[in-house]
């Protein structure tokens, strides 16, 4: 047995069943946050449909016969639309594939992969959804950021800064996001960070409540902006900081002082 067969057979990983799709999150994106669920997915998968945040070393695990489709926005050309890229999932899998759907940090994390699921579902595909470390969370620990604190964030909240429209989410209510989470983590944010930053204000957040701005986390581009709310989106743009990008409000910011074990 070869180690990888050894680990599988410690693990018991399952086999990868053709005609199945299996929904898989490769973490934000260092190598070795990958879980030994998703290695064996790409050992064992025929096709593999990813998208623009995953790395190229996690793809180069991929078994060297499957078919490798990027669905992701590459060099401004916009990216296929939801339906088609479902719509492939199924006819890969209808044609007895074994197809892994392989997303950025948690499928199950603003990431589409509840749609895609769905219509899985709806098509009567088999699947399976291997969870993957999510970049609000172990983007955060790598910048010495931890979500929860007992101290300083009891409770956090996961948000997206912008909705399927490019506009920021109408559907967010602020007001009691601002009251009511220790630390608010924010996907997508960057665009809108200044009509964020105003109506966490609005809803009683305070103009010094700290703020971390982390991009490209876990990677060896990694860099971390520390601000506040008030200043957040001059400081950005002056930065020149880009996403991909968490953002993070809250005081649990601050022990980032003494955690940042990245340095
Ligand atoms: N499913 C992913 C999120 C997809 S949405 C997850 O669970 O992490 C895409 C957004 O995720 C980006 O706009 C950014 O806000 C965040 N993101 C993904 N990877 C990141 C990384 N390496 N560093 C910082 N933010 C990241």
């Amino acid at each position: 047995m070869n180690e990888f067969d050894q680990l599988t057979f410690d693990a018991r990983l399952p086999e990868f069943e053709a005609g199945s799709v299996w929904l898989v999150g490769a973490g934000p994106g260092d190598p070795g946050l990958v879980t030994l669920h998703a290695l064996n997915a790409l050992k064992q998968a025929d096709v593999v449909v990813y998208d623009a945040l995953v790395a190229e070393k996690i793809l180069g695990w991929a078994n060297p016969d499957a078919i490798m489709e990027f669905v992701g926005k590459r060099g401004g050309r916009p990216s296929p639309k939801q339906p088609e890229i479902n719509a492939s999932l199924i006819a890969h899998a209808q044609a007895g594939k074994r197809v892994l759907r392989l997303k950025g940090g948690d499928p199950f994390v603003f990431g589409r992969g509840a749609e895609e699921a769905l219509d899985l579902v709806a098509a009567n595909v088999p699947f399976r959804v291997v969870p993957g470390i999510t970049a609000g969370v172990g983007g955060l620990a790598y910048a010495g950021i931890p979500v929860t604190s007992k101290e300083v964030n009891q409770s956090v909240i996961f948000l997206t800064g912008h909705d399927q429209t490019g506009l920021s989410p109408a559907r967010i209510d602020w007001e009691s996001v601002a009251r009511s989470a220790g630390m608010i983590v924010m996907y997508m944010a960057m665009r809108h960070m200044d009509e964020i930053a105003e109506k966490l204000i609005a809803g009683g957040r305070p103009k010094d409540d700290p703020v971390a701005v982390v991009a490209n986390a876990t990677t060896p581009a990694m860099r971390v902006l520390e601000t506040t709310l008030a200043c957040a989106a001059a400081d950005i743009e002056a930065d020149g900081i880009g996403a991909p990008a968490i953002v993070s409000v809250g005081r649990g910011n601050l022990l980032r002082d003494k955690l940042d074990w990245n340095k």
